[in-house]
């Protein structure tokens, strides 16, 4: 397989030219044309000679690619489905990848896949359950902004579709820089926010190198039964995450959410918001109560409105910021939990 341009730094592209028997500036003419105006072909690169263009198209992809089908939901929010090939176990496996674009008032958010399906094995949540089909690389990651319809209206971007992104680190702090570089999007950091169920190391190199927001996955306060959905609570405790989340400043410009997926009869009731505000306390951060979007074979329903009320309002009367967020594209199997990789309604 021919290296993919798309994912590489501007000093890479400079090599990659010369490596082409090209002068370094031809690389910050690829970045110009690939990261600032975004074409999606070599022909479109007028700037770089015919025979410059050949010679690197015969050494180099460009590393996009269109996505495999589309799938809109009755809120407008829209489902891509990209194939991606990632190795594994020696060779290479053909997989498929889901991004969901989220438009807003004010915004159109992406949610961003970051590794094929997932090794974590969250109970509630659709990709865990289809196990780990491998890391993407930064093209993979970067092709979900390029290939989509509205990739030139883009305003954010979530790390919170399939795959854990603090397992697949390298690539997402590379996917970063080119989002966040002169050279590459220019985007401020802080439209960008990376969610991890609190892989330690990864997490701890996250919060030292990048300015990003940071929303974490915590679901339940009591260890034991967070470890009954999330085998994570295993290898790392979430009060560890939270020790090591406490090291960091989050009042300026860098936020913390935490996740709450509300199960009826589960983690809904006075008892864990009291142990929520217990372990929150002191911490300048926000959380995010999320519905259940119940999935086949799994015990747990939503909880009801009235619970997220009162768990809501009792987080607040506590003085920790609480919200019920909306829920986006559940028609098509898009929201929060639901990503398995599969097209549900092409369009
Ligand atoms: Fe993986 Fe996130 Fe799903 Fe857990 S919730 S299995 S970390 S994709």
């Amino acid at each position: 397989m021919k290296e993919k341009l798309l994912g590489m730094t501007l000093a890479e592209l400079k090599t990659a030219a010369q490596a082409c028997g090209l002068k370094p500036f031809v690389g910050a003419q690829l970045a110009d044309w690939l990261y600032a105006k975004r074409v999606r072909s070599w022909d479109r690169m007028a700037n770089i000679s015919k025979a410059a263009r050949e010679a690197l198209a015969a050494r180099y992809d460009l590393g996009i690619s269109d996505p495999l089908g589309t799938a809109l939901s009755s809120d407008g929010t829209k489902k891509y489905l990209f194939k991606v090939v990632c190795p594994m176990g020696g060779g290479f496996e053909e997989s498929a990848v889901e991004s969901v674009m989220i438009p807003d008032v004010d915004r159109f958010t992406l949610c961003v896949s970051s590794q094929a399906g997932c090794k974590m094995g969250c109970k509630f949540c659709m990709t865990g359950r289809q196990g780990f089909h491998g890391q993407l690389d930064a093209a993979d990651i970067l092709n979900q902004f390029f290939s989509i319809d509205e990739s030139a209206e883009l305003t954010n971007a979530v790390f919170m579709g399939m795959g854990e992104p603090l397992d697949n680190y390298a690539t997402v702090a590379r996917v970063i820089e080119v989002l966040t570089a002169p050279w590459g999007f220019a985007w401020s950091p802080k439209r960008i926010t990376l969610s991890t169920i609190g892989v330690l190391p990864a997490l701890k190199r996250f919060l030292d190198e990048q300015r990003c927001h940071l929303a974490v996955s915590l679901h339940n306060p009591f260890p034991e039964e967070r470890l009954e959905m999330m085998p994570v609570q295993r290898a790392w405790d979430i009060r560890a995450v939270l020790d090591l989340i406490r090291q960091y400043d989050f009042s300026g410009q860098r936020r913390v959410s935490f996740e709450y997926t509300m199960f009826a009869g589960f983690n809904d009731d006075k008892r864990h918001a009291d142990a929520l505000i217990r372990l929150l306390r002191g911490l300048e951060c926000r959380v995010n109560l999320i519905r259940f979007h119940e999935i086949p074979d799994f015990p747990y329903r939503c909880a009801t409105d009235p619970a997220m009320e009162a768990f809501r309002d009792r987080l607040n009367n506590h003085q920790i910021l609480c919200t019920i967020r909306s829920s986006r594209g559940e028609d098509i199997l898009a929201a929060c939990g639901m990503l398995a990789g599969q097209h549900s309604e092409p369009s």
